[in-house]
C-alpha cells in the first residue's frame, strides 16, 4: 500500500515535472507571435484577402460609456452599457442570474465554437477605447447601444474588412447587443425550446446570439437553412420567418461550416499546438501537462489541435480526449522524434 501511494506520487511529480524539465534543457521555445502577416483591408474577410486563408483576429469587450461614431445605424442611441455596472449591464443583468463570471464564458465559447470549425484564431484583447464604428483596433469589439424602439433584434454584427460599401474598415468586426432587448444563458441543451421571460417576450440566449453575430463579422451572410446558426432574412421571399429561432442553436450546422471555410480554410488537423503560435514547443507541453493534471479545461480549439494521439504509421488519429499519450506524443514532437 505504502509503496503504491509512493509510486503514485513519484508518478505525479513525473508528469508535473517532466515538461518542465524538458523545457530547460531540449524543447525551443518560442514567443508567442500571430501566424498571419498579412495585410488587411483587400478582401471581404480578416487577414489576408485570398480565400481560402486562415485569419488571427483580436477582440475585446468595448469600453464602458464609449459612444456610438457616424458610421453607427443612425437609429441607434446612448453609450455602451456593457460592462457600466449600471443597471442595464447586460453582463451585471446576467450574471446576477447565472453566477459571477457566466456571461464572459457564454461569450468565450461562441468564439470558441468558431475558432475549432475552421482555421480561425481568436485572441481576447483590452480595448483602446474610442466610439462604436470608429477605430480599426481590436478587429473585433463588442457592446451594447440601444436599437430603436420596436426593433426586436437582439444584436447587429458587422462583416470584416474589403466590402468598404457596405462596412468601413472602423465599423468591420463591430458588435452590438440591443440593450432594449431581453437575454438569456438559457438552460436547455441543443434544440431546445427556448425560455420565454414574463409576458411572454422572447429571450435572446446569449451564445447562441453571438455566434451568429460572430459568423457575420467573419464575412458569413445570411443562410436559407432553417437551423443553421446564421438563418436570416435574405429577401421578401425568405424573410428570416422560416428561421428556427425558437429553440437553442448552439451547434454550427454543416451550411455554417462550410460557408466559414470557404473562407478561411478547414481547422489544422491535431497539430499539437495547443498555444495556437504555429510551433509545438515548450508551451504546448506546460499546457497539455496542466490539461492531463485537470489544472486547465481545453476550450474547443484546444481539444481539436492537441488531441494527437494515437499515432497510427506517423499520423494522429484522434480519441477524443487530451490524455497522457497526446502529452508524451507533443514532447515528442517538440524535440523533433516525430514529425505530423
Ligand atoms: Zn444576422
Amino acid at each position: 500500500m505504502v509503496t503504491r501511494i509512493y509510486r503514485s506520487i513519484l508518478l505525479r511529480i513525473y508528469l508535473n515535472w517532466l515538461p518542465a524539465l524538458l523545457v530547460f534543457s531540449v524543447l525551443p521555445y518560442h514567443t508567442a507571435m500571430a501566424c498571419s502577416v498579412y495585410g488587411k483591408g483587400w478582401g471581404s474577410k480578416w487577414d489576408n484577402p485570398v480565400w481560402p486563408n486562415s485569419a488571427t483576429i483580436t477582440w475585446s469587450f468595448m469600453t464602458p460609456g464609449v459612444g456610438l461614431g457616424a458610421a453607427a445605424p443612425p437609429s441607434w442611441s446612448g453609450v455602451n452599457t456593457l460592462g457600466s455596472n449600471g443597471p442595464g449591464d447586460l453582463r451585471k443583468i446576467i450574471d446576477t442570474v447565472h453566477g459571477t463570471g457566466a456571461f464572459d464564458a457564454a461569450v468565450r465559447r461562441a468564439f470558441d465554437t468558431w475558432a475549432a470549425a475552421a482555421n480561425l484564431q481568436f485572441q481576447e484583447v483590452a480595448d483602446q477605447g474610442g466610439d462604436f464604428g470608429t477605430v480599426t483596433q481590436p478587429d473585433i469589439r463588442i457592446g451594447a447601444f440601444s436599437f430603436s424602439v420596436g426593433d426586436l433584434s437582439g444584436a447587429a454584427g458587422f462583416g470584416p474588412p474589403g466590402d468598404d460599401v457596405n462596412f468601413p474598415d472602423p465599423l468591420s468586426g463591430d458588435i452590438a447587443f440591443n440593450d432594449m432587448n431581453n437575454f438569456n444563458i438559457d438552460p436547455g441543451s441543443e434544440g431546445a425550446p427556448l425560455q420565454t421571460g414574463p409576458g411572454g417576450l422572447y429571450l435572446n440566449d446569449i451564445e447562441g446570439l453571438l455566434l451568429h453575430e460572430i459568423g457575420h463579422t467573419l464575412g458569413i451572410g445570411h443562410s436559407s437553412v432553417p437551423d443553421a446558426v446564421l438563418c436570416g432574412y435574405q429577401s421578401p421571399q425568405f424573410n428570416g420567418s422560416a428561421c428556427d429561432y425558437t429553440r437553442v442553436n448552439r451547434v454550427l450546422s454543416a451550411d455554417d461550416l462550410q460557408a466559414v471555410r470557404n473562407i478561411y480554410g478547414p481547422a489544422p488537423p491535431p497539430d499539437g499546438d495547443l498555444s495556437f503560435d504555429c510551433f509545438v514547443d515548450a508551451a504546448d507541453a506546460i499546457l497539455a501537462n496542466r490539461i492531463v493534471l485537470g489544472l486547465l479545461a481545453p476550450n474547443a480549439a484546444q481539444l481539436t489541435r492537441g488531441d494527437v494521439a494515437p499515432l497510427v504509421t506517423g499520423t494522429p488519429v484522434p480519441d477524443g480526449q487530451i490524455n497522457i499519450a497526446d502529452l508524451l506524443i507533443i514532447l515528442q514532437k517538440g524535440v523533433g522524434q516525430v514529425e505530423f
